[in-house]
This record gives C-alpha cells, sequence and structure tokens, in this order.
C-alpha cells in the first residue's frame, strides 16, 4: 500500500519533494462487488510543505482495474491516468491558516495515502465499463458473444410505428 515518507519534508516550510514510485492496492469494492488492480499502480507525485508540517501532495496515479464489460460481460482491463490532490495536516500542529474541512490529518513520519487514492479511483471511473468502441455485445435472443461467434437470430428491430400499423391492419 501506498505510504509517503514525511520525516524530513515535515520539518521545513516551503520544503518540496519529488517521487515516483510503484505500490499495489488492496481490491475495490464497489456496490458488493470485488475488483482487483491487475498491476501495481504508479504514483507521480510532488510533495510540498506548506506550513506546519502540513503537506501537499499533488500529480498522477496511474492504475489499472479489471473489470467486466457491460455490453459483452466479458474481463478486460482498464487503464486509468488520475489526478490525484489531497493536503494532509499532522495531527499535533496548531490549525494551519488555509486548513479547510477536506484537510486530512496523519500523525508520525508516515502518510497512508491509501485510502485517498481508494477514493480517487471511484470518484474518476466511468459509469459504464465497454472493453472497446467496436463491442457488439450479446445477442439479445439466445446469448452468443457476437465478439466471438455469429447466430443465426432475427433481430427483430420493428419501427414503432409500422407496428402500429400492422395492429391497425390486423383489426
Ligand atoms: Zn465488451
Ligand atoms: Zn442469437
Amino acid at each position: 500500500m501506498p505510504f509517503l515518507n514525511v520525516e524530513r519534508l515535515k520539518k521545513v516550510k516551503g520544503e518540496r519533494r519529488k517521487v515516483t514510485f510503484t505500490d499495489s492496492l488492496p481490491a475495490l469494492l464497489l456496490d458488493d462487488n470485488e475488483f482487483i488492480f491487475v498491476e501495481p499502480a504508479q504514483f507521480a507525485l510532488t510533495l510540498t510543505n506548506v506550513g506546519n508540517s502540513a503537506i501537499n501532495v499533488e500529480g498522477e496515479v496511474q492504475v489499472a482495474l479489471k473489470v467486466p464489460c457491460n455490453r459483452c460481460l466479458q474481463n478486460f482491463v482498464l487503464n486509468l491516468n488520475l489526478p490525484f490532490s489531497e493536503t494532509y495536516y499532522e495531527k499535533n500542529q496548531p490549525t494551519h491558516s488555509g486548513q479547510t474541512e477536506e484537510w486530512i490529518a496523519y500523525s508520525g513520519d508516515v502518510i497512508n495515502i491509501t485510502p485517498e487514492v481508494m477514493t480517487t479511483v471511484i470518484m474518476n471511473l466511468p459509469m459504464r465499463f465497454i472493453c472497446s468502441e467496436q463491442c457488439q455485445g450479446l445477442c439479445p435472443v439466445c446469448g452468443v458473444d457476437l465478439n466471438q461467434e455469429q447466430c443465426s437470430c432475427i433481430q427483430q428491430d420493428i419501427d414503432p410505428r409500422l407496428a402500429k400499423l400492422q395492429e391497425l391492419m390486423k383489426s
């Protein structure tokens, strides 16, 4: 899990440090479904001491999440490049002048950013998971994966106006 060591950084106001590293993330729980990260997340972050040992963390996180396609139901890897921006304040320090309710408390020399990273992933998930724009999905009649095989089902796509006309002709 991603931890930031701020032992030295927290001592000097205005001090800035860039860090890049990879680290694994726990499975993501969403609506009773568990999604797994297929490879370690990549972090590129800039840490800035904004005073009173408060640390601003800003940069990018790249993750690869295994999800099922909404159309064909096959699992695929969704790559996301996420902006990350949080400020952490030292619990025992006096309140910082620019502090807001969104700041997150830390204590000691290490900040665990895992909860905020997970929230960032959830906030940036697309509304629907689609494996590819060309995904044909499943046949609504027999259920075969139309990306893999063809079926001989007749796709009834009757124009609603025509359907009405047929109704009228019957009566
Ligand atoms: Zn698909
Ligand atoms: Zn079919």
